[in-house]
């Protein structure tokens, strides 16, 4: 069965005709599930009963649900834990900022990248998320608020580019003029580098933002932390990216997660410089969020501090990522893992 939320309009059209209904009738059912955000059958007013039904027999359409929400009381950041119909659970993250609402997304139910810093990777990956599961965090979350999202970054569960055809589909829909019609400068995608993905994506016409998690200026040292990087050595990975700058021309961010006597060492952050000097880009530090299980510590704030001076020093653009939400805090993926964990302790009792 197909999934109507991850249906384009085309394919809705092709639907409708199908079974011997007025194109129309697709534009009005898009209407509601990308522009109004519907939920349910019952919401779509203008649609008859009988049109409901046959679309309910053929189509799977389940939404996730609200499984628990924290709020932070210092900003506002939002943490979503939604459950999906197949009762896997995944989070969504909303930060609020001058410029608009950020919504963060997962893109897998888990993850298989290993990275040794990350809660997400911990349990593995259990599957791909599909585009309407995608835009469903979005919708569900522009619902719950009342108020407009106007960007998308997709940094949450998962690698996106480990489930490119769902991801692609998701971007054109989310930027679609016919539905929530997010300027695609607005979104942002967050890979671990996957080098054929990155090709792929360059070629897709999208205005998208790319960012790479690099948190290592040497292959030697990010193969300790990234397994990826044993497939994508730095010498290939910097022309892709600069590949992938030549053709959309939007600036690219390098993620930089510093963990204390790993990554945030003098050397480290000259060697980081000469690795990206000359391109237009920008490096966010992010201080690694500490999870129980990967023992990494973040350095002192002087140390933090210290790491960009030295960065600016040697002529790069970079920022220390704002902390959201730090009261309802535990890194990406920490919730969700929680949740999996106790569920299935009460699924054995
Ligand atoms: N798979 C994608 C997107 C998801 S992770 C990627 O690798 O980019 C989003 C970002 O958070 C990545 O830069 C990731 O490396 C980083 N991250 C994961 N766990 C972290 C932690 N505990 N502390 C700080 N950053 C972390």
């Amino acid at each position: 069965m197909k999934d109507l939320l991850s249906m384009t309009l085309p394919d809705l059209i092709t639907y409708m005709e199908g079974i011997g209904e007025k194109k129309f009738r697709a534009g009005q059912v898009y209407d509601w599930l990308h522009r109004r955000c519907a939920s349910s059958y019952d919401q779509m007013t203008n649609i008859p009963k009988t049109l409901k039904e046959k679309m309910a027999a053929d189509l799977t359409f389940a939404y996730p649900t609200v499984r628990t929400m924290q709020e932070s009381r210092l900003d506002g950041t939002r943490k979503y834990l939604f459950r999906l119909s197949d009762g896997n659970y995944i989070e969504s993250v909303l930060m609020k900022y001058h410029h608009g609402n950020t919504v963060c997304i997962s893109s897998q139910c888990g993850c298989r990248m290993g990275c040794k810093f990350c809660a997400s990777t911990l349990l593995g990956l259990t599957r791909n998320l599909t585009a309407g599961e995608m835009l469903s965090q979005v919708y569900a979350i522009q619902k719950d608020t009342g108020e407009r999202v106007s960007n998308v970054v997709v940094m949450g569960t998962g690698e996106p580019l480990d489930n490119y055809d769902n991801l692609v589909t998701f971007l054109r829909m989310i930027s679609d003029p016919d539905g929530l019609h997010i300027s695609e400068r607005n979104l942002t995608v967050s890979t671990c580098g996957l080098i054929p993905g990155i090709e792929l994506l360059r070629d897709e016409n999208l205005s998208i933002n790319l960012a790479l998690s690099l948190h290592a200026p040497n292959d030697k040292l990010r193969k300790t932390i990234m397994p990826i990087a044993r497939a994508y050595s730095l010498k290939e990975l910097i022309p892709a990216l600069k590949d992938y700058y030549a053709v959309n021309k939007r600036r690219l961010t390098f993620e930089y997660s510093l963990i204390r006597g790993v990554n945030d060492t003098d050397e480290c952050a000259q060697e980081l410089a000469d690795l990206i000097r000359g391109m237009n880009a920008l490096v966010n530090l992010i201080p690694v969020n500490p999870v129980r299980e990967t023992g990494m510590k973040e350095p002192s704030r002087t140390d933090v501090l210290i790491f960009q001076k030295k960065l600016e020093k040697y002529g790069i653009n970079v920022t220390i990522r704002r902390e959201m939400g730090r009261d309802i805090d535990g890194a990406c993926g920490q919730l969700r893992k929680r949740y999996s964990d106790s569920e299935t302790e009460n699924d054995n009792l």
